[in-house]
């Protein structure tokens, strides 16, 4: 796998430039594609991750055509440097270094179900103008391992949700109880619920579904993780099959409605 060499970068590059009179600025953005929407007749609009400024909408001018230098570029999941200009207020892509690709997760329905799930996540989480390193970092080494690695799709797919709901200040309680605050790690009877935040105790788990003392565990264990240990994780079945759903509707609860791509991948998998 190719290194992250993004990290350690301050901010993006500019340089000032003249196009026809008309003022351009220019900056390099180490970028992830996350989305796109296909403008006019050739041309696409892409949502872009930037490890330097968060999420940028840039349009690629003629990538649809099949001769296009900007073609390769201007697909998911891509990651590279992309150099941008603005002109009136908006950026538009001049070139782009296409460092990965992430190929291998076209070719299979769950690992494309999963990375589209992730994109999709992310794209709700960034803002413009802010920078978020550590979703950033995620979202590369998740893709990377879909790719490249050897963990299940599912396996990494749970890793993520419980990373990225950690990420994004929305935590599951997964040592205390959430409504009372019990330490809830020798307790044999817990549940696990959405609109509570997390795990409740036996005396607090009134209609919520139960979860097991395992499943918890590794949610603990897979929050301390570094990015760079997830392709290591194997869960056991029964831990799998409850984290699974558990997930689903946290973040379904978190984000106020359901994510599609992982609606399609849950279905894929049952
Ligand atoms: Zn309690």
């Amino acid at each position: 796998m190719k290194p992250f060499a993004g990290f350690g970068q301050s901010g993006p590059h500019h340089s000032a430039a003249v196009n026809r009179g008309v003022p351009m600025q220019n900056k390099t953005l180490t970028a992830i594609v996350t989305h796109y929407v296909n403008y006019r007749e050739s041309d696409r609009i892409l949502t872009l991750f930037s490890l330097q400024s968060g999420r940028a909408d840039v349009k690629a001018e003629g990538c649809r055509r099949p001769k296009s230098r900007l073609l390769t570029a201007s697909q998911p999941f891509v990651y590279g440097e992309f150099v941008l200009f603005k002109s009136r207020g908006k950026y538009s892509l001049n070139s782009c270094e296409v460092r990965e690709s992430f190929y291998p997760i076209r070719d299979d329905y769950d690992k494309f179900a999963a990375g589209s799930a992730m994109l999709s996540l992310c794209n709700e989480a960034v803002q413009p103008e802010e920078p978020n390193e550590p979703l950033f970092s995620l979202l590369y080494h998740s893709l990377s391992f879909l790719s490249y690695g050897s963990i299940d799709a599912q396996d990494l797919m749970i890793c993520f949700l419980i990373r990225y709901l950690n990420i994004i200040g929305f935590c599951p309680s997964v040592t205390k109880c959430a409504n009372c605050g019990k330490d809830v790690r020798t307790e044999s009877n817990i549940a696990f619920s959405p609109e509570a935040g997390g795990a409740l105790c036996a005396l607090c788990s009134f209609r919520a579904e139960p979860i097991s003392s395992l499943a918890l565990e590794a949610m603990r264990r897979i929050i301390l993780l570094d990015d760079k240990s997830i392709d290591r994780v194997r869960l056991p079945e029964k831990a799998k099959t409850q984290l699974w759903p558990h997930l689903l509707s946290y973040v379904r609860h978190v984000l106020g409605h359901p994510v599609k791509s992982l609606t399609i991948l849950s279905e894929h998998l049952k």
